[in-house]
Formats: structure tokens, sequence, C-alpha cells
């Protein structure tokens, strides 16, 4: 379906904003990106919050649909599964995809780490060597006059001066503080909720080898699962992890209020994660130098204005990291766009399709990764659990058309968010009546489990 080329104004020039400048512009529109920051290029650096981010399926879709795919492969690295680590140092490997399965890059099934940064630089030079887009940097959304019928206004702050232009469409991708939706908020049946995590999170590098070599597996999440808090680790590219300790602020033994100074963060992990002191030898210079950030949360709704104005990414839908999935569903919002611009004629439905297709799918995924920072911090350290999965992944081996475990649905397949929610909630109440058999340890890889399991699902279909 054609639309009539028009002036875009796409506000942040983050992983979505940039991405979805491309793709809008690759439609013929003439786009402008006023990103806040000043131009990376020149010393500052763009992102700010993790330093390196995993990228799978739904990310990939939308990075190819703007030619980009072959571009990031380049700067991602595969991550097979996630590795846990018992206090006593003993690991379990839990693969993430299917043996034998193709991943989308041809080689198997995973998910990847990429740079924040490197993406974000990617995406933005690509995006300005297209000729339709120009970045303005350095320029910061103050206000939007939504009031207007023929186009939409907006304030930036450029050098302590406001600057006014118009455009025929406005997407917000502002991320988690929105001036966009900040805006919007003053419009009649905007609802908006705005909610912190109670637990933060701490960067800490570690380093590579002196010979550039990495200090644990390359190919693997690492976990150490503690219960109400947990340590992980993404590798970059360059030989070193990002590790990442999330907990409490406070009200718990172990929180960052009780490890306020040296000589707690040291017992801390002589305590917790004994297998890592040794491979942190810089762990008291970054916990001194690393903020402890917090973890925002953000519903709102609708995610348009009109047929005029759009909040895409963290904008729409800021969500805790536990998924890897943050960045993945702002991409999707791209992909989803773009898609419906290919099948409405018109601004209105493609806008009012977008919001009633989206906002379900954003709810969906934070109620997912709320309920995996669970897993991850407290499940996956439990035999029992680990049994659970080693069953669901037999049963996805054994038949692969019928049982896709919640994870594979969320990571490697584009079902919208809210319908794995309810697949995986149907599996769920499965698996807890095939765990309440006493001998389940010893008949789990049975054909007679599997086959009850089955039943089960295929009675759910038929009800
Ligand atoms: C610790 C952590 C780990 C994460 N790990 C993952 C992961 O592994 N996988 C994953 O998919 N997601 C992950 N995420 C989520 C991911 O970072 C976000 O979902 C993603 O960055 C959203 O992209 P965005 O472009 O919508 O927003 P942002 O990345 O926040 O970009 C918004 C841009 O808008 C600019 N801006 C803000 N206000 C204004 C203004 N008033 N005017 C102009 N410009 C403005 C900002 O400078 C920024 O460049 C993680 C998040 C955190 C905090």
């Amino acid at each position: 379906m054609k639309h009539v080329k028009e002036h875009f104004a796409v506000v942040g020039g983050g992983l979505v904003g940039s991405l979805w400048a491309l793709m809008a512009a690759r439609r013929g529109h003439q786009v402008d990106i006023y990103e806040r920051r000043d131009d990376p290029r020149k010393g500052s650096a763009l992102g700010g919050r993790s330093i390196n981010l995993a990228l799978s399926d739904r990310g990939w879709r939308a990075l190819e649909k703007a030619g980009m795919l072959d571009k990031v492969r380049e700067i991602a690295m595969p991550i097979q599964g996630r590795l846990m680590h018992a206090v006593d140092g003993h690991t379990t490997f839990q693969r993430y995809g299917q043996e034998g399965q193709p991943g989308v890059l041809g080689d198997g099934q995973c998910i990847y780490s990429v740079s924040r940064a490197g993406l974000n630089r990617m995406l933005i030079e690509a995006a300005e060597g297209h000729e339709g887009v120009q970045v303005h940097f350095g320029h910061k959304c103050a206000d939007v006059d939504l009031r207007r019928q023929d186009a939409v206004g907006l304030t930036f702050e450029h050098g302590g001066e406001p600057v006014n232009v118009e455009a025929d469409r406005v997407f917000g991708t502002d991320g988690a503080f929105s001036a966009v939706r900040d805006r919007m908020m003053r419009t009649d049946r905007f609802d908006y909720e705005q909610k912190y995590l109670a637990h933060g999170y701490k960067e800490i590098e570690m380093k590579a080898n002196a010979d550039g070599s990495f200090k644990m597996r390359e190919d693997a999440l690492h976990i150490w699962p503690r219960g109400n808090f947990m340590l992980m680790a993404l590798p970059n590219p360059n030989g070193t992890f990002t590790c990442t300790l999330f907990a409490p602020f406070e009200g718990h033994d172990e929180s960052f209020e009780n490890w306020g100074d040296d000589a707690a963060v040291t017992a801390l992990f002589q305590r917790q994660f004994p297998d890592v002191l040794p491979l942190l030898p810089n762990l008291l210079d970054d916990w001194n130098d690393h903020p402890t950030s917090s973890l925002v949360m953000v519903r709102c709704e609708p995610w348009h204005r009109g047929e005029r104005v759009c909040l895409m990414g963290d904008a729409a839908h800021a969500i805790v990291p536990f998924y890897g999935q943050g960045m993945n569903s702002g991409m999707e919002d791209c992909t989803v766009l773009d898609d419906l611009l290919d099948s409405e004629p018109d601004w209105g439905t493609v806008m009012s399709e977008y919001t009633r297709l989206r906002k379900p799918a954003g709810d969906a995924i934070l109620e997912l990764a709320l309920r995996n920072y669970v897993e991850m911090r407290d499940l996956t350290g439990d035999p029992r659990f680990l049994l659970q999965k080693k069953i669901e992944a037999r049963l996805q081996q054994r038949y692969p058309d019928e049982w896709l475990p919640l994870y594979s649905q969320v990571t490697f397949s584009h079902t919208p968010y809210h319908e794995a929610l309810a697949a995986g909630a149907a599996q769920d109440a499965i698996m807890h009546e095939v765990m309440d058999r006493p001998d389940i340890e010893a008949v789990w890889d049975s054909e007679e489990v599997a086959e009850a399991a089955m039943a089960k699902l295929r009675a759910l279909h038929h009800a």
C-alpha cells in the first residue's frame, strides 16, 4: 500500500529511533532524528546503561527489514545457553535453542551479545548515510504541540536556544523518560503507570587474560543464582565480560545498603561468588566507580495520539531486563509498524492498529521479564526446576511441532508475546502435574511421561 512521502520527526536517536528512521527513509520519507546527546563520534557515548545487550530473533527480523543484518552480524557474538554457577563452584549448562535447528544467522539457534554503543553507532551511521535522513545531535525535545490538525509542532533545546520545527508525523523513541509521552500524558484518556523495581544493579568488568582470551566459557551467559539476588555475566568480543549484580536496594541481609564499604563487598564475593573473586582483581575499583542503577517499568495506553504521533520502544513500554527483550521488543515495534504501512492505506488505521497489536504484547513481555527474574535468580539453582526444563527440552525434541517451550517462543519465534505468555501458562500447568509424580526423577525421560504431557496439551487445544 503506498503512502504519500512525508516529513517525519523521530525524537531520540537510540536503538529504536535510529532503526525506525532508517526503515522510514527506505520507504521514501524525509526523516529528521533529534537526539538529546552530542554526537558520540565527538567524544560522548550514546546509550549509557548496560554495556552489552542480548539480541535475538525479533531484533534480527527488524534489522533484516532495515537492511542491517549483515552489518550487525559483524559485531554479534553467539551465546549458546546459560551456565549456572553454584556457591560450591559446581556448574550446570542449559542450552537456549534446540539442537539441530538453524538459527537466524544459520549457525544454530542461539542469542547474540552485542555492544550497545557499537550497535547504536552502526544504526545512526546507517541512518545518516541514507539520503532521506538528517541527524540533529544536541537537540533535547522540550515540547510537542499536539493541538494542530495539519502537522505537529516540536520545540527543542539546542545550545541553550529553543528550536521550533514541524513535522507531518512524530515518533517518540526517546526512552523510558520520554518527553513525547510526557506531553501525551496531558491529553484526555491517556493512561500511564510508572514503577521502580525494588532491586537495582551494578556493573563490573571482567578483564580479558593477558593474551586477550576469555577468563570463562565465552559462548554462555553466566548466572550465579542466589535466591533473592544474582550475578550474571555476558561476554564482549574483546575478551571481557560485563558482570552485573542484581539485588535489592535495601530491606534484606544481602542488599546494596549492606555492601557499603570495601570489606563488605569483598566478604560478599567470598561468601556468594568465590569462583569469580579471583577473576575480578578490579572488583573494588569498579564497585566504587560505577553507580548502583535503578530499573524502571512503564506502561501506558494508547501508544499513539490521533494519526500523527506514535510512541515506540522504551517510550511506550520500559521493562526490566531479565528476558533480554527490551530492545528486541522495541525493534519489533518497528517491524509491526512497517508491516502496517504495507497493508493499511490510511494513517488513522495504521496508528490504532499499532496500539491494538502492540499494547498487549508490551504488557505481556513486562510480565514475562518480571517472572524471568525470579527464574534466573532463584529457580535456576533448584534441581527440580532444572529437571523440569530437561523434560520440556525433551518434549520439544520429540514433538517439535507441538511443544515449543516458553523461552523459545519468546526468544526464537515471532509469536506475539501475549500469545506466548498464554501458551506458557498452559504448559506450566501441565508441567506442575508432571513434576508432582513421586517417581519423576526416575521416569522423567520415559515415553509414558512424554505421552501423558502431550495428551494433556492436546486436550487443552481441543477444549
Ligand atoms: C541493565 C540493562 C540491560 C539490558 N539488557 C537488554 C538485553 O540484553 N536485550 C534487550 O533486548 N534489551 C535490554 N535492555 C533494554 C534496552 O536497553 C532498552 O529496551 C532499549 O535501549 C530501548 O531502546 P530505545 O531506543 O527505545 O530507548 P533508549 O535506548 O533509551 O534511547 C532513547 C534515546 O532518546 C534520547 N532522548 C531521551 N530523551 C530525549 C529528549 N527529550 N529529546 C531528544 N532525545 C532524547 C536518549 O538520549 C537516547 O539516545 C537492557 C536494559 C538495561 C537497563
